[in-house]
């Protein structure tokens, strides 16, 4: 099912390795344009009409790299489907059920969110390598592409100054790692200066759609410097999961960043047990932890990719048994209205009288089981 290097030369064919392993390359290269998409992929009729109509309201953009993990044979290709926009995204029926910011993200201050006491998010750059069509903020992509100024960075850092509650920053955006290596320093900088930050964590899905990112040094030197930094990414399907995706990785790992994994349950894409244990496996053979499983959010411009609850706990039960605990994330839905996060599980406990229990095992039998305190 994954393709090997080697069948991915179709599109990597006469671009010397110098040029692929630069991450500068990939982004100056990315795909932006029905025209330059067709010379690779013969496009469906929903794609080209889908790539005129969100013109501006979501753009595309796909990585080289990214690009060549799709199977141009394939119309329901994971990749494909997570990349070339589709005419679903502004057909209105469908849309309709969905608000732009369903989880009330604009918050105290503009690109600052603050929902629980000890963590806020930080929106630093509207920019991202590939412009993933199942995006939960993909409100932003229209205000163009462009990083974080130097009053707004101040009026957050101001702000968490003053909230001594707050242990940790998440910078999120877009992708916080695209940003110039000197405008990261400084943003990380602010707020390593503050007594009360304990973690900075950073949201990004470099490792996935340019892991080219974390084959020099400039980021990582910046990232090492500012510890200790958690990153958190987003891989969605077994076959993202390539030798580059491994090496940037195992990169971050060598310079002491833990790398976790949030993935978001898409119909189409990965909302298949099978698939899902695949990637899971996956995952923690290149050492990434996954730590959420996300109910795809009721977010406009991505209705069509959301899927029901009881599939998002069919696979948690599947997960269950078949492989290691800790390859197994916490499946959450994210309340509307800014309300938080939820985790939820399989029942397993299916009958109690406060003493005897009736559990459920994971390969479905039933088992009673005393449990009371002495
Ligand atoms: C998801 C989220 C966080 C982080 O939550 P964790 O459960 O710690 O991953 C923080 N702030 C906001 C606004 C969030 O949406
Ligand atoms: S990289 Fe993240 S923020 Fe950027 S488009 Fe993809 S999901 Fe959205």
């Amino acid at each position: 099912m994954e393709k090997t290097p080697e069948q991915r030369l179709w599109i990597k064919a006469n671009i010397p390795e110098k040029l692929w392993r630069d991450y500068h390359w990939q982004i100056q290269n990315r795909i932006r344009t029905k025209e330059q998409l067709e010379k690779y992929i013969k496009l469906l009729p929903e794609e080209i009409e889908g790539i005129e109509r969100t013109k501006g309201l979501y753009p595309m953009a796909i990585t080289p790299y990214y690009l060549s993990l799709m199977d141009p044979e394939d119309p329901m290709d994971p990749i494909r489907l997570q990349a070339i926009p589709r005419v679903v995204e502004v057909d209105e029926s469908v849309q309709r059920y969905g608000e732009p910011d369903a989880l009330k993200e604009d918050g105290p201050i503009p690109g600052l969110t603050h929902r629980y006491p000890d963590r806020v998010l930080v929106q630093t750059t509207t920019f991202c390598a590939v412009y993933c069509r199942h995006c939960m903020r993909k409100r932003i992509f229209s205000q163009g592409e462009r990083a974080i100024g130097e009053q707004q960075l101040k009026l957050i850092v101001e702000y968490v100054k003053k909230h001594s509650e707050i242990r940790e920053v998440l910078l999120s955006g877009g992708d916080p790692l695209t940003l110039n290596p000197e405008k990261l320093d400084i943003i990380l900088s602010e707020f390593r200066k503050i007594p009360h930050i304990e973690v900075i964590r950073i949201g990004t899905r470099l490792p996935v759609l340019a892991p080219q990112r974390f084959f020099d040094e400039d980021v990582l030197k910046i990232l090492e410097k500012h510890s200790p930094i958690w990153i958190s990414t987003h891989f969605n399907h077994p076959k993202e999961i390539t030798p580059e995706a491994q090496e940037a990785v195992e990169n971050l790992l060598r310079r002491g960043i833990p790398v976790l994994n949030q993935t978001v349950l898409l119909k189409g894409v990965n909302d298949n047990p099978e698939i899902m244990l695949e990637l899971m496996r996956k995952l923690i053979k290149i050492k990434v932890k996954p730590q959420y499983l996300f109910h795809c959010d009721p977010i406009k411009g991505v209705i069509h990719f959301r899927t029901t609850l009881e599939k998002g706990l069919e696979i948690m039960k599947y997960l269950r048994g078949r492989i290691s605990g800790y390859a197994i994330p916490t499946y959450a839905v994210d309340l509307p209205g800014g309300k938080g996060k939820v985790p939820l599980l399989p029942r397993y406990l299916i009958d109690s009288d406060g003493t005897k229990h009736t559990f459920l095992s994971w390969d479905g039998q039933k088992v009673e089981y005393d449990i009371c305190e002495f």
